[in-house]
């Protein structure tokens, strides 16, 4: 899968994708992101790509050319499946949306900053927009990180057990049960014995309960869908 990122700020993107996970994703092949500098599309030598609103008000917004231009530019390499935009107001992320775009060959993610982008792109070029919660962040890389980090991990051969995405919380509606290591009584608090058992079948039913029982104190809402 190929992730294509705009942004003004691509020295906030360069650490979170060069770890762990992703970085393994990216040593086996199995996810390539290009964090391109959106000045590179600016329209003037002074790397102009906002602008004063019009209607007045604090707050610049980012203009229509540089983008478009990024994002005719990137369309002629290869077909985008999804161009997304970063935004408070899109729809939720959750773990729906990051599974179905692990299925995606290539998406392109706009990150916006100072008032966001002019609404004539979020009508006419963005196929999807993409809040990470209701609050507000001043920039969208944060975000796109986020995004990224969700897909990278769902992406088959990335996790080294191939399994353990599906048992994380959300994947079927589900909270994850608790989990524990050694030792088993640290400081007189103790492992539940069921653990200690060495019986698969009883430790998988004991978490599949404890999943449906988190569920149902913390996120009954889940239940209900
Ligand atoms: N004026 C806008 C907020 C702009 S914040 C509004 O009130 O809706 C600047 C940029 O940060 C946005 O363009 C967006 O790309 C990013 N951003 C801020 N909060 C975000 C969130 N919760 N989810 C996704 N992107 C966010």
């Amino acid at each position: 899968m190929k992730i294509d990122i705009l942004t003004v700020l691509p020295e906030l993107l360069e650490s979170p994708f060069a770890h762990s996970i992703l970085k393994r994703a990216k040593e086996k092949n199995l996810l390539e992101v290009k964090v391109h500098n959106l000045r590179q599309w600016a329209v003037n030598e002074y790397g102009q790509v906002d602008d004063y609103q019009y209607g007045g008000g604090a707050g610049m917004v980012m203009m229509c050319e540089p983008l478009v231009n990024a994002i005719e530019q990137l369309s002629k390499e290869k077909e985008l499946d999804e161009i997304i935009y970063m935004t408070p107001d899109g729809e939720l992320f959750n773990q729906k949306t990051a599974n179905q775009l692990s299925m995606k060959e290539n998406i392109l993610i706009i990150c916006g900053h100072y008032k966001g982008i002019d609404d004539r792109i979020r009508r006419h070029f963005i196929t999807k927009e993409i809040s990470i919660g209701d609050y507000v962040l001043s920039g969208g890389e944060l975000p796109a990180a986020v995004v990224v980090d969700a897909i990278g991990r769902l992406l088959p051969g990335v996790l080294n057990d191939e399994t353990s995405a599906l048992f994380d919380s959300f994947q079927d509606n589900l909270l994850a049960p608790p989990v524990y290591t050694r030792p088993a009584n640290f400081r007189d608090l103790k492992v539940p014995d069921i653990l200690l058992t060495g019986d698969p079948k009883k430790v998988e039913e004991w978490r599949s309960e404890q999943s449906l029982e988190r569920t149902k104190e913390r996120r009954p809402d889940l239940l209900n869908d």
